[in-house]
């Protein structure tokens, strides 16, 4: 592929399925995920200073200060891994995230190709989440319902333990969705105002969300 175009933001709801379709992103033209809230957990995990920085706003369904986050995410795309591109899944969330990140690009002389929002409309969303299932060894995403596991309870690719996040219960998603509709949906007109945004119909199959995107990136 080498030339085509590939640094791509996933925007939507909490729940949405851009992590879903970020992992077949990049598993399907061979550029990194690049979670934000992916690499927060593991470092709560750890227990690294920024994990214990974060903890505190995840649980409250809260967003992390953009000073935690925009300069990582300005780092992890200068890596080498990044020079095809990358699918970024959960950042930027806020207008002053996408503006470093547009400044940081625009220093290299680059600039994202799409944003693609997946929309599902707030009624859904609930169920998606009360339903998805996380791996706590290797951080694989499931559906109860959607997209089971083959063996309930473990994951396909580690037998790791299936578990509901902690802020995938009722009363955090509700949070989580105000603050996306106050904080993050801005996003979507400031993409469309760069000419970036796609938006792809989010309440189809996982499959069907793919084809509409591949499409996107194939055009
Ligand atoms: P979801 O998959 O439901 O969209 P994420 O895993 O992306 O959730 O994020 C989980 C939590 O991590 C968020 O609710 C927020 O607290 C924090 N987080 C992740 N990315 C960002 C970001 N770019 N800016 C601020 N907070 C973030
Ligand atoms: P996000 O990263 O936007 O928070 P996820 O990709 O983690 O969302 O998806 C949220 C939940 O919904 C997961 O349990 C996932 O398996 C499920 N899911 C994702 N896409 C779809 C879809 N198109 N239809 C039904 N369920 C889906
Ligand atoms: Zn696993």
């Amino acid at each position: 592929m080498g030339e085509r175009a590939m640094k791509i933001i996933m925007l939507g709801a909490p729940g949405a399925g851009k992590g879903t379709q970020a992992k077949k992103i990049a598993e399907k033209y061979s550029i990194p995920h690049i979670s934000t809230g992916d690499i927060f957990r593991a470092n709560i995990k750890e227990n690294t200073p920024l994990g214990a920085k974060v903890k505190g706003y995840m649980d409250e369904g809260l967003l992390v200060p953009d000073e935690l986050v925009a300069d990582l995410v300005v780092d992890r795309v200068d890596k080498d891994d990044c020079v095809n591109g990358y699918v970024l899944d959960g950042f930027p969330r806020t207008i002053p995230q996408a503006e470093a990140l547009s400044n940081a690009l625009d220093n290299k002389g680059q600039s994202i190709d799409f944003a693609i929002d997946v929309e599902v409309p707030d009624g859904n969303i609930v169920k998606r989440m009360s339903g998805r299932r996380a791996c706590i060894g290797c951080g694989a995403t499931y559906h109860l319902e959607f997209a089971p596991p083959i063996k309930e309870g473990h994951c396909d690719k580690c037998e790791g333990e299936l578990i509901l996040r902690d802020d995938d219960k009722a009363e955090t998603v509700m949070k989580r969705l105000s603050v996306y509709h106050e904080q993050t949906m801005p996003l979507i007109e400031y993409y469309k105002k760069a000419g970036k945004l796609r938006i792809v119909d989010g309440t189809l199959d996982i499959d069907e969300v793919f084809n509409a995107i591949a499409e996107i990136l194939e055009a």
